[in-house]
């Protein structure tokens, strides 16, 4: 049975060769274990800094240990209660094709309430990022305009259809006219933004956005949000999810100052973690199958083949290969 294991600690833009691959016996389960078949891989840009070394929220990579994230698998053997043959899981897993479990941080997930994938996207992590990090810190309210970046992802395209649910007018910021494009005939933004060939992202804002930008949900940093944060309305709210532009970076990134314009305009801008909304997870989960069920949230997905794929498909995420969530099946 083959891992994947971080051979070496990437710098700049991660390569096939930071990872390796090691067949390793089949293992045998004991009493209190079971027996997992990965089904499938959750990749995702926050992993790219677990394989760096330093102080995080969340403990680096161990160089020839095998890399973990969000997976979901199916119980092929079990000695531990409450776990059956057949059953599908959820949860933080290494990257091999069978493992062994104590259960540990796992829950069971229902293959006929929604497709397994769903379970890493808009019913997982992500949907879940997307919820929290857009109502509990941007708190959108009807009329407001709402800005996302990074607005075709599996995090962005759930930010602003859950704003457009809320009555805001939502305009997303993504890297090809193919994604914009779908931004506004299927995910129902009102406009869209390609950064690639928009030129001034000031001027670009500043155009999409004729009243001002009440909040903005922050996926990538950089130059892209400097140009949003230099059109934001007085009290306007930023959540910092992520900086995807700037993970790659070999040297601190510099950009205009936009302190003065946060000041002007008693603006409010908070970083967060999904996991500091764990204990409320259970209210969203519900919502947001509610709003897939009722057709008011789309998600979108791009499956990747085979388990020798995944590190591809994790470095294929910083060229924006993905619409919506990126997911291996293996
Ligand atoms: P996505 O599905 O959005 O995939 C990443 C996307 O980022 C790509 O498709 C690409 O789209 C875009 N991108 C890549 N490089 C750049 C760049 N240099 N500049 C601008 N955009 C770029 O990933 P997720 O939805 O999983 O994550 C989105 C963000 O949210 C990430 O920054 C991630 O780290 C963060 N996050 C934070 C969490 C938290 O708890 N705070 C939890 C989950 C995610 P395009 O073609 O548009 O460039």
């Amino acid at each position: 049975m083959k891992t994947i294991q971080l051979n070496s600690r990437p710098v700049g833009v991660p390569k096939l060769s930071d990872f390796k691959f090691v067949t390793e016996q089949q293992v045998q389960i004991t009493d209190g274990e079971m027996l997992l078949k990965a089904t499938h891989i959750s990749v995702d840009p926050y992993l790219r800094g677990r394989m760096m070394e330093g102080k995080s929220y969340i403990e680096p990579f161990e160089l020839n240990k095998a890399i973990t994230s969000g997976m979901i698998a199916e119980v092929t053997e079990s000695k531990l209660a409450g776990f059956s043959k057949g059953d599908f899981v959820s949860g933080m897993l290494e990257w091999k094709e069978v493992q062994v479990s104590k259960g540990e941080g796992l829950v069971k997930i229902d293959a006929k309430k929604a497709p397994l994938s769903s379970y890493l996207g808009v019913l997982g992590m992500t949907g879940l990022t997307a919820y929290f990090g857009l109502l509990e810190i941007g708190k959108p309210k009807a009329g407001e305009t709402v800005v996302v970046s990074g607005a075709a992802g599996a995090v962005g395209s759930i930010v602003g259809q859950i704003a457009k649910i809320m009555g805001c007018r939502v305009v997303g910021i993504a890297g090809s006219d193919e994604k914009v494009e779908q931004l506004v005939s299927e995910f129902g933004f009102d406009a869209a933004i390609n950064y690639n060939t928009a030129g001034s992202m000031a001027e670009a804002i500043a155009e999409a956005c004729p009243d001002g930008v009440d909040v903005y949900f922050d996926n990538v940093g950089g130059e892209i949000s400097d140009g949003v944060m230099m059109n934001l309305n007085r009290f306007a709210r930023i959540s910092v999810c992520g900086a995807i532009s700037m993970y790659n970076a070999t040297s601190v990134p510099m950009g205009p100052r936009v302190q003065p314009f946060l000041i002007k305009n008693s603006v409010l801008m908070q970083g967060f973690i999904i996991f500091n909304y764990v204990e409320r997870w259970g209210e969203a989960t519900p919502q947001l199958a509610k709003w897939l069920q009722e057709g008011k949230l789309k998600s979108t997905e791009t499956i990747v083949e085979g388990f020798e794929n995944t590190p591809q498909a994790f470095i294929d995420l910083f060229e924006g290969k993905n619409k919506g969530k990126m997911i291996v099946e293996v």
